[in-house]
């Protein structure tokens, strides 16, 4: 039977002019597709997203490493200290990344031993929408419940635990009870 095939790629142009693909996804279905089969189903959808985030997530995290190579105050060139190893979790997936850390510079007073980086990412650091949204649901069912609607409809890691929910959402109203909940990006990592 004739296939009906289609493949998702990604074109970034992180630096003007330099272009690269990658394939996300490849969607397969029978010519004569019953009502099912019309058009993406969840389980794709959920799929594409998860490596859509895996594409865009270290590619940011790389850039801001890059970004910053001299002092803010002084200029001095700030000497690499290397990477660690960090998980990001967001509503689509939760992405491994390298954050590039750098020495603090000498005129910042006796750190010089300290390190720095531009997004703080910590260990395990979550994506601010994705505390929202969880916190937002776990206010109208229980926890288990939350867990396994987002689990259901989007590529999440650890909210499929009851648990999880639990936390995050305490995390989330300590935030708002200390002053606002703040969503910039660069305070991902003062969250979790
Ligand atoms: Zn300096």
């Amino acid at each position: 039977m004739a296939k009906l095939v289609w493949r998702v790629r990604l074109v970034a142009e992180l630096e003007p002019g330099v272009v690269t693909a990658t394939e996300l996804a490849r969607i397969e279905r029978d010519a004569q597709a019953s009502l099912a089969e019309l058009g993406l189903r969840l389980d794709e959808a959920k799929r594409l997203t998860a490596a859509l985030q895996a594409q865009l997530v270290p590619a940011q995290v790389a850039a801001l490493g890059e970004s910053r190579r001299s002092c803010e105050a002084c200029g001095r060139a700030l000497v690499s200290k290397g990477h660690y190893g960090a998980t990001f979790r967001s509503l689509f997936g939760d992405v491994p990344a390298r954050v590039r850390r750098r020495l603090a510079c000498p005129c910042q007073g006796a750190a010089g031993v300290r390190s720095c980086t531009l997004l703080e990412l910590g260990k395990d650091a979550l994506a601010p929408e994705l505390a929202c949204v969880t916190a937002r649901y776990a206010a109208l069912a229980p926890f288990g419940k939350v867990a396994a609607l987002l689990s259901e409809l989007l590529p999440l890691g650890g909210a499929r635990h009851a648990s999880t929910v639990r936390n995050r959402t305490l995390r989330v109203g300590a935030e708002v009870v200390q002053g606002g909940f703040r969503r910039e990006a660069h305070h991902l990592g003062a969250l979790w």
